[in-house]
């Protein structure tokens, strides 16, 4: 675990975040600057420094990210109108934290083709 990681932090519990869900390899909580009236973001506990280091040994973990958001996106109410998950990878896509995470935004519509 990289002790200057962010979200490694988030994770461990050293640094204070709006959990809402934890399980043995994934963390939700509420991004700290939300884009969408829901905006919640997926941890890995595992620390992968973005999709481009995802490997064979993580596809169940990525599949439970995606298990966990349609759990979260019932609990939230937003799953009914819908909602859109966010990989941002590398500088091009937009990526600030280098630990995997999926953003879920929700209650609202979203434009397509994002910026
Ligand atoms: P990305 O740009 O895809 O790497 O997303 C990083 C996200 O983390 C951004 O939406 C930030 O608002 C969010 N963020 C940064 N620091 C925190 C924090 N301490 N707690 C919750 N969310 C955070
Ligand atoms: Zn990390």
């Amino acid at each position: 675990m990289p002790s200057d990681c962010l979200f490694c932090r988030i994770v461990s519990g050293e640094l204070p975040a709006a959990q809402i869900h934890a399980d043995e390899s994934v963390v939700a909580i509420r991004d700290i600057s939300p884009q969408a009236p829901t905006h919640i973001l997926l941890l890995s506990r595992k620390h992968i420094a973005s999709v481009g280091e995802v490997g064979p040994a993580d596809t169940d973990l990525m599949g439970r990210i995606c298990a966990v958001a349609a759990e979260l996106a019932t609990r939230e109410g937003i799953s009914q109108d819908g909602y859109r998950l966010v990989v941002n990878v590398g500088r091009n896509g937009g990526q600030t934290v280098d630990h995997l995470h999926v953003h879920m935004l929700g209650g609202r519509p979203m434009a397509w083709p994002p910026g």
